[in-house]
């Protein structure tokens, strides 16, 4: 009897999962938020309330220890035998998991210029992990190895043929949830899954992937996560002329630029408020009406641009916390989507249904990403 653990590091959280090595069932999960100052560790158990600990945590190291003791009560004395890292960046040659030795590691960590807000706490989680489990085996799970068969017409940007031989390539990302939701219908929509399927991850982060026969042939994201639809603080697709006049005309730094890029837009930046949809959803605000608008209408343009990648659509998926939760997004870009063949079927989707039209299928599948991890690791062992 033996354990497996999960790993899925930002820049000031960890997410964790405690799995059974054998049947995979999710025994313990939760998350340390506030790395770096008076943080809290939430403890989720199947059946039994949350349990929220406020606690001192400096570094990911201290998140992993404290994630440890957490989770030691429920080892029952069972052997942690792998732990899985979610790694955002695989660069261009992993396509698969990739079992963690020193060498590996060092090579990963050459990526982070290309992954920097993200790429660099991956790590600082492996090597925490490593030091507090030097026996078990550590396997990186990256979100770009679920696109890496894409056709270099969906792997390329018009940029000269040098900056694509040094990197520069449309990866993708979101590349776990994808994974998981093409099983997902493998099991149980498998017509569907042998189709041409477009899959909305509309979470804080959003991307679509479009499927063909449950593989990856187009994303809306790219290079880096900025890319493709509006996102909670992100801006998605963003004219390159914009960076050009943020740098030579406002004199703004890389720096700042980043900052706004990745923090201050989407969302948060066109409503003023707040990336939390749920909120914008319930605000009177011109702005936040506004937010939403935006945020609806690029979903629908780039599914209509995922399809024509596909040559045709037979479903589209939501998932992610928009995606399986926000009922008013997913009938609006339903009723946009109309033309496609979509007749949306409200009460379905007001009930938490699983199929949510007539006429095309739209579902709401609940992705699960660190199953997808789970199930890597049990495969490494
Ligand atoms: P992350 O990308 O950080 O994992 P999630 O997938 O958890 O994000 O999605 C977070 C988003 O989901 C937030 O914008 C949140 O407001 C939204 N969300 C969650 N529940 C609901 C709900 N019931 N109604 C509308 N939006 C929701």
């Amino acid at each position: 009897m033996s354990a497996i653990l999960t790993l899925n590091a930002g820049s000031s959280s960890i997410k964790f999962g405690l799995f059974d090595a054998e049947s995979l069932v999710e025994e313990a999960g939760g998350q340390v938020e506030r790395i770096g100052g008076e943080a809290e560790l939430d403890l989720e158990i199947p059946g039994r309330p949350k349990v929220e600990t406020r606690l001192p945590i400096a570094n990911h190291h201290e998140a992993v220890t404290a994630i440890l003791a957490a989770i030691a009560p429920y080892l029952d004395g069972r052997a942690v035998v792998g732990v899985g890292h979610r790694v955002v960046h695989g660069g261009p040659d992993h396509d698969a998991p990739l079992v963690l030795d020193e060498a590996a590691i060092a090579r990963l960590a050459r990526l982070e210029p290309l992954a920097p807000l993200h790429q660099p706490h991956n790590l600082a989680a492996v090597r925490a992990a490593r030091e507090a489990f030097p026996g078990p085996v550590q396997v990186a799970c990256f979100d770009t190895a679920f696109h890496r068969g894409h056709p270099f017409v969906q792997d390329t940007y018009g940029l000269p043929r040098r900056f694509y031989d040094m990197g520069v390539r449309r990866y993708g990302f979101h590349g776990l949830s994808y994974d998981y939701i093409s099983g997902k219908l493998k099991e149980d929509w498998p017509a569907l899954h042998a189709g041409r399927v477009v899959v909305a991850h509309l979470g804080n982060g959003a991307s679509l992937c479009a499927m063909e026969a449950g593989k990856s042939i187009a994303s809306t994201m790219g290079f880096s996560a900025l890319s493709g639809l509006c996102m909670g603080t992100r801006p998605g697709q963003l004219d390159a002329g914009v960076l050009l006049w943020m740098l030579d005309d406002q004199k703004m730094s890389a720096a700042e630029i980043t900052r706004v890029l990745y923090k201050e837009s989407g969302l948060k930046g066109l409503s003023g408020e707040t990336n939390d949809m749920r909120a914008l959803l319930a605000s009177q605000a011109e702005e936040a009406g506004q937010a939403v608008d935006y945020f609806v209408i690029r979903v629908a343009q780039e599914v209509a641009s995922m399809a024509a990648a596909l040559g045709g659509i037979d479903a589209l998926v939501f998932t992610g916390g928009i995606g399986e939760n926000a009922a008013p997004i997913r009938a609006r870009v339903l009723e946009q989507l109309a033309f496609l063949g979509f007749a949306l079927d409200a009460q379905a989707n007001e009930a938490g249904g699983t199929r949510i039209s007539s006429g095309l299928p739209a579902l709401v599948l609940p992705t699960n990403e660190e199953l997808v991890i789970a199930r890597a690791v049990q495969a490494a062992l």
